[in-house]
């Protein structure tokens, strides 16, 4: 069994012993974060997501208007000196109140925000995709191990009830021996002035962005890492949306176990679907990833039928997250979806690429 498998099992061995109360470490205050970036996701829907949580709370933001933090703060119960900017953030050194740092800035901006959390003392959580390279996440992973902080990813399917339960269906052989996963997201990219099509601040296009999703489910679904990556992308680059970043790529992956997965991502189209076609039946999600709302269903084809799995570990996977990673820090254990599972990411996404650049199948190491 190669390193990569064997560490995606302990995940997902550590996931269930982790998601059940008796082996969670139990904080005896509620650890304080410091959200940076107070946009769409830190704002919109983390900050909102504390009154959910029993071991997190927010403790300081951090924006680059200052008018909008010291509003937010204030609405919060907190301070002026709960309030950094991107500029003095490394102040939080000085703030006991801060325990962990949440990165929600542009996917460019993670590795530093990371780098300098660790250094000032603070636990990260950092969002999806780690970072836009491997070299960066491997200096987020070395800068959080030298400061002896915890390191975890946004990776919140990994609290979400149909996701658990449909991993749960897929290792206990509800569905056969699985052959085949067909794994895709993506949404209408309407603005094209947003951050996520300029490649300096995302990286890359709908890869870097609902494509994660793709590719983590078929990895965490299957149980498995591939060996092996074919891409292709599509994109229209006289649409001035794309003249930067790829809207459409699929690729394939090959595991182990003669399982293959095509997965997809795309700024073109709405979807958020993952199949997973197996020697006895079928587990289908659609939508499959959303904050809610999502379905499942599970039988041979043809006569499927809907699942409703049991209620999540938290209140929502955002609380369980966030309270995931209290959790850990209290416990001084690594977080089920660690900076080492978002490397693993960013390796097969550098993979993706350089298949769909080089027109050739990428074996990984
Ligand atoms: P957003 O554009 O809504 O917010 C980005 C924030 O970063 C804003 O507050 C903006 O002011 C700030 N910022 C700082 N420097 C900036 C710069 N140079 N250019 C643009 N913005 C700058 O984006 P978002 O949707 O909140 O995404 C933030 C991160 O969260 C991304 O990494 C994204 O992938 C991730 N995300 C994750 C999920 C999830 O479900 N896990 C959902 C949405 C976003």
């Amino acid at each position: 069994m190669d390193f990569g498998r064997r560490d995606l099992l302990l995940g997902s061995a550590a996931l269930l012993l982790a998601n059940s109360t008796a082996a969670r470490a139990v904080p005896t205050r509620k650890l304080g974060y410091a959200i940076v970036g107070l946009g769409g996701y830190g704002l919109g829907v983390i900050i909102p997501q504390f009154v959910n949580c029993t071991h997190s709370r927010l403790a300081a933001v951090v924006s680059g208007d200052r008018a909008k933090a010291t509003r937010v703060a204030a609405e919060h119960g907190l301070g002026t000196g709960a309030v950094y900017s991107y500029a003095d953030f490394d102040r939080i050194r000085d703030n006991p109140d801060v325990d962990i740092v949440y990165v929600c800035l542009p996917n460019a901006m993670h590795a530093e925000f990371t780098i300098r959390a660790a250094r000032a003392g603070k636990h990260v959580l950092c969002e999806k995709p780690m970072a836009v390279s491997v070299a960066e996440c491997e200096a987020m992973i070395a800068a959080c191990r030298a400061a002896d902080r915890k390191l975890m990813i946004g990776y919140r399917c990994h609290f979400e009830a149909y996701n658990l339960e449909a991993m749960r269906l897929a290792r206990s052989g509800a569905a056969g021996k699985i052959r085949y996963v067909r794994s895709e997201h993506g949404f209408i990219q309407r603005n094209p002035a947003v951050w996520r099509l300029k490649r300096a601040l995302s990286g890359g296009g709908s890869l870097m962005d609902m494509g994660i999703y793709s590719l983590q489910a078929a990895r965490y679904m299957t149980g498995e890492e591939p060996v092996a990556v074919t891409a292709r992308e599509s994109t229209d680059r006289r649409d001035p949306r794309f003249r930067e970043v790829e809207d459409i790529i699929d690729w394939t992956l090959e595991f182990p176990s003669g399982a293959i997965a095509s997965c997809q991502s795309m700024y073109s189209a709405a979807q958020n679907h993952v199949l997973l076609m197996g020697d006895a039946g079928r587990i289908e999600l659609e939508p499959a990833t959303r904050y809610t709302g999502n379905h499942m269903w599970l039988g041979e084809d043809g006569r499927e039928k809907a699942v409703t799995p049991p209620p999540g570990p938290r209140v929502t996977q955002f609380a369980g997250q966030l309270d995931h990673m209290s959790e850990s820090v209290v416990a001084g254990r690594q977080p089920i979806v660690s900076g080492e599972e978002g490397l693993r990411d960013m390796r097969i996404v550098e993979a993706i690429y350089r298949s769909a650049r080089e027109g050739r199948t990428i074996r990984l190491g």
